[in-house]
């Protein structure tokens, strides 16, 4: 590529949103042949809502819901937020909590009024050697129709399953059937669970699931889909994101994601959704063939 013909396709990019930091990723891009997508934040809009709670038997709503949205007070992630929401629209009143300890990828714990309370993945129940009983077919029909759910547990006993649900970003569906139609293969990379993954990617007719990926995984995530051929691109927006997005051959950040992903990536996309995605790959490609 020319330098004048990178600057004309660098400008024409800028024109729709779609930053290059550098020169050269507009080449990587135009040579790509996967496409991989983080879930939360990425194809959905990472605002999850309350969408079920499922009780074991002999539990009592209200107080499952309160000591779970009082340990969740204290966690910043998004699910976090969608469990303490449920229990504030419900005028619940949360209860104080002694030694929060977030489990990375895995959930949470903390203990009230004496009482141990541990929410997250099957795989920390699991860990902590609880039994699913009855529970785990709950689960997995909430999975199956592409919720998240989640176990909470109190003493030891697991008390309920509760979903939550992630919107997918309205755009979502036509940037993937725009990828196809460029020519790309679409992956999607995320740490919730395999079944919840593989019913979004089915609905939205991705190709390609990595799910169950722990924090630090991503970056092995990312490898294991290099070998599909091409370039890999890989879009982004937690700082979780910004050792895949510095490990891929072009890092996309989305622009309204968290600046360490935003300083990581190769593209910045201003606008929030993935036709900035389409958009760069289009002008890559045009900016490369003009040039042959
Ligand atoms: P992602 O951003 O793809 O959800 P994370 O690594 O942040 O990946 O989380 C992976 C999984 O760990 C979640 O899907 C959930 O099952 C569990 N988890 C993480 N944080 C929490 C939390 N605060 N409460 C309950 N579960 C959690
Ligand atoms: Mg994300």
């Amino acid at each position: 590529a020319t330098p004048t013909s990178i600057m004309v396709g660098t400008g024409r990019a800028a024109e729709m949103g779609v930053l290059f930091r550098k020169g050269d990723a507009l080449q990587m891009l135009q040579e790509s042949g996967v496409v991989a997508l983080d879930k939360t934040g990425t194809l959905t809009a990472g605002r999850p809502a309350l969408t079920d709670l499922i009780l074991a038997e002999g539990m009592d709503e209200t107080d499952v819901l309160r000591m779970v949205a009082a340990v969740e007070r204290n966690s910043e992630h998004p699910i976090a937020e969608a469990i303490v929401a449920a229990a504030e629209e419900r005028g619940v009143s949360l209860p104080e909590v002694n030694s929060f300890t977030s489990i990375t990828g895995f959930g949470v714990k903390a203990q009230i009024e004496g009482r141990d309370v541990l929410i997250g993945a099957d795989r920390l129940m699991t860990r902590e050697g609880l039994d699913l009983g009855d529970l785990a077919a709950h689960s997995s029909t909430l999975a199956s129709k592409g919720k998240t759910p989640l176990y909470a547990a109190i003493d030891g006993q697991v008390a309920a399953v509760i979903a939550v649900a992630d919107p997918i970003k309205p755009t979502t569906p036509q940037a993937i059937k725009a990828l196809h139609s460029l020519g790309l293969k679409v992956a999607m990379i995320t740490g919730d669970n395999q079944v919840t993954a593989e019913a979004i990617a089915e609905e939205l007719g991705i190709d390609h699931v990595v799910a169950e990926v722990l924090p630090q995984g991503k970056v092995a995530a990312l490898e294991s889909l290099s070998a599909d051929g091409g370039k890999l691109a890989f879009v982004g927006d937690g700082i979780n994101d910004a050792p895949a997005l510095a490990a891929a051959d072009v890092g996309v950040a989305i622009g309204t994601g968290t600046d360490v992903a935003i300083e990581a990536a190769d593209v910045v996309l201003m606008s929030g959704d993935l036709l900035g995605v389409v958009n760069a790959i289009d002008v890559s490609q045009q900016t490369m063939r003009n040039i042959r």
